[in-house]
């Protein structure tokens, strides 16, 4: 922490003094493809059914400290039972609890950069030893291989499936393999995987291996940013561990109640998922088809794009535009490059017409 007092300095644990605070760089804009949201909003039908639910809550009893009923909720969902989930505070907090329960200054984390940084500022404040495996330069691919090999010794893994901010997934015979080879955790991060094609979630896997763990979040998909509520899909054996070290009241009686109905209602959110897959691909190509620009292919709702001046686009589109994508530039890895969320299709013909304009004028 830069700026951080002399008087403060010294009384933080080191772990903290040398942490960056997690940016995500906002500032309000017209059209904000910064963070991956939904950007098509909440369904009117789910948002009047949410309004209902909430006008129903008692503000004055404490929440179910467990979440019972929606954990039984996305236990049906999903096809295992209420002691295989457990609810959080959004992902990251989930995140954060399983570096509680599984990290530490004795434990060591298998991470596959560039990937969501909050694995690597909680690992960090935990005081958990990273290893590192990172992707392909040029296509983000993971090196399965080499994280073959620092499995057997790493006591947790975790892989972003698709990953944020490249948009790559893994494979389920590699989830396996890896399953196999590590005798800790595997985490795999699958906040996207609504987004991704039939068959990537590696959810099926989770009655055959005890130490897969999936993380997935209403956040994205789901409309339910602004609200936060996450769970984890794990033995019940690993979700007991969670629900110890978690803050008792951590999902509130409103957030509950507005995950409870969207649980219910997830399928109204289905067309708007497929339309969003659709506007990804019509996007990537019309970002391509700019010269200079770099698209990756994209499992997610977003799209991991180069060019030149990176940093210089990503201000004037803010600045003269009003339009948000994240900077991703100064990130080792990702040199030029910038994260846009997959908009509404005025949005994101807004957005190619800005980054042809702009990066023309840059060259
Ligand atoms: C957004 C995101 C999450 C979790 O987000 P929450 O809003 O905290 O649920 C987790 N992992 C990745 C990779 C994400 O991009």
């Amino acid at each position: 922490m830069a700026g951080l007092s002399e008087r403060v300095r010294a009384l933080v644990r080191s772990d903290v003094a040398s942490l960056e605070p997690y940016d995500p760089n906002f500032t309000p804009c017209k059209i904000n493809l910064s963070a991956n949201e939904n950007t098509y909003g909440m369904p009117e039908a789910v948002r009047s059914a949410i309004d209902a639910a909430i006008v129903r809550t008692q503000t004055n009893r404490y929440p179910d400290p467990m979440s019972n009923d929606l954990r039984d909720k996305i236990a049906a969902w999903h096809g295992v039972r209420r002691e295989n989930v457990c609810v959080g505070n959004g992902g990251d907090e989930l995140l954060f609890n399983f570096f509680l329960a599984f990290g530490g200054p004795e434990k060591t984390l298998l991470d596959c950069p560039p990937t969501f940084t909050v694995y690597d500022i909680y690992s960090r404040m935990l005081g958990t030893r990273l290893v590192r495996c990172p992707r392909d330069p040029q296509t983000f691919e993971l090196d399965l291989p080499a994280m073959l090999e620092a499995a057997p010794t790493a006591d947790m893994v975790i892989v972003t499936s698709p990953n944020n901010p490249t948009g790559n997934v893994i494979a389920r015979a590699d989830v396996a393999r890896l399953c196999e080879a590590c005798p800790g955790i595997v985490m795999i991060d699958e906040a996207y995987t609504e987004f991704s094609d039939e068959g990537v979630s590696c959810e099926e896997l989770l009655g055959t291996y005890d130490n897969l763990v999936i993380l997935h979040t209403f956040s994205k998909a789901y409309c339910l940013a602004g609200v936060r509520v996450g769970y984890v899909l794990a033995a019940p054996d690993v979700i007991d561990v969670l629900g110890a070290v978690r803050q008792p009241y951590t999902a509130d009686v409103f957030a509950q109640a507005a995950a409870e109905v969207v649980a219910d209602h997830r399928h109204e959110f289905d067309a708007t998922i497929q339309q969003i897959r659709q506007e990804r691909e019509r996007l990537a190509a019309g970002l391509a088809a700019i010269d200079g620009v770099q698209v990756w292919p994209s499992q997610g709702n977003f799209l991991l794009v180069r060019m030149p001046e990176a940093g210089v686009v990503r201000a004037r589109l803010r600045d003269e535009r009003s339009i948000l994508v994240r900077d991703f530039s100064a990130a080792p890895g990702l040199e030029g490059c910038l994260r846009i969320t997959v908009g509404t299709p005025t949005e994101n013909d807004e957005l190619i017409d800005a980054i042809a304009t702009i990066v023309k004028e840059v060259a």
